[in-house]
């Protein structure tokens, strides 16, 4: 599987610090909360990777992981922490701008959100930034055990209706229930991003 046993590179605070774009790179975006440290635990196969560094107005870093093929992993910082001054909200939203409509080596982006509250206005926003681009988007609806199998089948449903509405090409965004507590979801998520490298 593409993301086993990727291990921990480096973090940086400024964008300025990401490596030369010269590997492939799959970022993984989400609202703060949404559970995306545990995804990427999850999908990594060990814990205490995506260390989580949760103090209310602390600069977020990215946290670069390098896979077995030599691509990076990029642990973007959580948007839409309430607890974090307006001002640092908005400079961190910037950076991510920046990343997703500018990074010439980001190749696709798995956005991660809670099943319960899919498709934020933040959400959203990332949508726009990046489907311009044509690349690939995979949406991860997390903490799907907390819903019943019916209500999951009818969010997974619903956000399947509405993500066309970003895409330039048929096909280009893709969703899927994910749980990093049951650890299902798991080979459905490989095997998208493993298409993602080896096209
Ligand atoms: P992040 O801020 O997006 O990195 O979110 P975390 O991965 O730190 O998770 C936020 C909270 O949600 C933590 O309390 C996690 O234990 C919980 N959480 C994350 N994933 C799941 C999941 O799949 N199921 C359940 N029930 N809780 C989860």
């Amino acid at each position: 599987s593409v993301f086993r046993h990727a291990h921990f590179e480096i973090s940086i605070a400024r964008p300025q610090d990401l490596p030369p774009p010269d590997a492939a790179e799959i970022a993984f975006a989400g609202r703060s909360n949404a559970g995306k440290s545990s995804a990427i635990n999850t999908l990594v196969g060990h814990t205490r990777l995506a260390f989580v560094s949760k103090t209310p107005g602390r600069t977020q870093l990215i946290n670069i992981f390098r896979m077995r093929d030599g691509a990076a992993l990029v642990d973007l910082p959580g948007y839409g922490y309430a607890e974090v001054p307006e001002t640092v909200r908005k400079q961190w939203v910037r950076l991510l701008e920046s990343y997703l409509t500018k990074r010439k080596s980001l190749i696709g982006l798995i956005l991660i959100m809670d099943s319960r509250h899919p498709l934020t206005p933040l959400d959203q926003q990332m949508l726009g930034w990046f489907a311009p681009s044509g690349r690939p988007i995979h949406v991860l609806l997390t903490k799907s055990d907390k819903l019943t199998r019916s209500a999951g089948a009818q969010v997974l449903a619903a956000v399947k209706r509405q993500l066309p509405e970003w895409e330039v090409m048929p096909g280009q965004i893709t969703v899927q229930l994910f749980s990093s507590l049951k650890k299902s979801g798991i080979e459905e998520a490989e095997s998208v991003v493993a298409g993602w490298l080896a096209p």
